[in-house]
């Protein structure tokens, strides 16, 4: 008689094993707690229920929650003393035991396009970069939020790949770097509805792979997106990952922000050689995974970014096989051409291979725009931010 085997674990399985993985080894390079020196707790960054605790730890009740969020995240007070519904002594004890804090712009630069870029330093004097992208057309614009210090993956073609994985921010942090960006273009309060607003959008693409620090970002933007607060609604958050497949699904679920993929490729040896994290997820996952977000089946486009690199993903049949890949999807592929930075070791593709390409995927019926580099003259532009943080070494014995 055959020996009774037991059934094979099922792919869900292996996926909720999988994150739980991720999810433990993100919690090994947390971001220090959101307290300053003299033991005040940072309100910025708490969810509502974590805001409310607070405030019962020193016997005040829930409604103040309410009243603080509104001034926080809607109004942009950094100052109780300007919290004028609050009574004065209510202010002076709320200062005792909070602030309301902001990372410190160690360095603002301003590129020719009007471009901003933001070294902003936190608490523990690690450091991450932030960029305002305007519009050039409207008043509106991007920005674009980093949410490690550093990167685990090494993408052979990214700046920020060439600078080991410090540690993950924290809400305070991501949320952090929209507010301070906020402050500097004087846009408090949060503008209502759909008034036009320079801050009109945020894109997870600076520092860092967002899916390996899923909580803390999901937090921030559960923030960013109230309806009482700054109220960006999730269509005008853009989640760009280099195709961390487990982390796709919950993301979709549970925040539903817009999709960009780091494709780059359309071969898995090609990939496996560029964004490394292929050879963990290879690109039949990542597209199964891509068809499986939900947004998508709202008919809400997917980006796929996909860098121009010269004479190395750029040919026709690249192009061709790109739209294979993408077909029946609701997609638009973003062609970037490559952002040289200090010792980087590829070339961006000529204009013309840029153009040939593109009209390949725009004849297959996909929106396939090149992105105008911007702010290059500040290393501002996608791939080339950067910073001097360092993770520290335990003390050699
Ligand atoms: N880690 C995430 C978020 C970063 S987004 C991700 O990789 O998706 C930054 C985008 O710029 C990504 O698509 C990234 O692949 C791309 N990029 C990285 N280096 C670049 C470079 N030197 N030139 C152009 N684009 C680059
Ligand atoms: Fe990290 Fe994204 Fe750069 Fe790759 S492209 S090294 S995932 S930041």
């Amino acid at each position: 008689m055959n020996a009774i085997l037991p059934p094979p674990a099922s792919v869900a399985d292996l996926t909720e094993a999988e994150r739980t993985r991720i999810l433990a080894k993100t919690a090994r390079f947390a971001p220090p707690p959101a307290r300053t020196a003299d033991g005040r707790t940072d309100l910025v960054g708490l969810t509502r229920e974590e805001l409310v605790a607070e405030l019962d730890r020193i016997g005040e009740k829930p409604f103040r929650a309410k009243q603080l969020w509104h001034w926080i995240y809607h109004q942009g007070a950094t100052d109780f003393a300007r919290m004028s519904t609050i009574a004065k002594p209510m202010q002076a004890k709320l200062a005792e035991h909070f602030i309301v804090g902001r990372p410190e712009a160690a360095v603002v630069q301003t590129s020719t396009d009007e471009t901003r870029k933001w070294l902003f330093r936190f608490r523990d004097g690690q450091e991450a970069e932030t960029v305002y992208i305007p519009d050039r057309h409207e008043d509106r614009g991007a920005v674009c939020i980093s949410s490690q210090v550093g990167c685990t993956l090494a993408c052979r073609f990214c700046h920020t790949g060439t600078q080991a994985l410090v540690r993950n921010l924290g809400a305070a942090e991501i949320v952090g770097q929209f507010m301070a960006a906020r402050d500097s273009y004087n846009e408090w309060p949060s503008p209502k509805g759909e008034t036009p607003r320079l801050l009109s959008t945020i894109v997870l693409m600076g520092m860092g792979e967002p899916l390996y620090n899923y909580e803390n970002v999901a937090k921030a933007m559960t923030i960013v997106m109230d309806n009482e607060g700054i109220a960006l609604s999730r269509r005008r958050i853009t989640l760009s990952t280099s195709g961390v497949v487990p982390m796709m699904d919950r993301c979709g679920e549970e925040l539903g922000v817009n999709l960009a993929v780091s494709l780059h490729a359309v071969r898995d040896d090609l990939r496996d050689e560029i964004v490394p994290l292929n050879r963990k997820y290879p690109i039949a996952e990542l597209m199964a995974a891509c068809r499986r977000y939900p947004a998508a089946s709202n008919a809400r486009r997917i980006t796929f970014e996909y860098v121009m690199l010269k004479d190395l993903n750029d040919s026709e049949a690249d192009a061709r096989e790109l739209v294979r890949l993408i077909a029946g999807l609701p997609a638009k592929v973003n062609l970037i051409p490559f952002n040289p930075w200090p010792g980087s070791p590829y070339e961006t593709s000529t204009p013309a291979a840029i153009d040939r390409f593109s009209r390949i995927v725009m004849d297959a019926g996909f929106s396939s725009p090149v992105r105008t580099p911007r702010g290059r003259d500040i290393l501002a532009a996608c791939g080339q931010l950067k910073t001097e943080s360092r993770r520290e070494r335990p003390p050699a014995r």
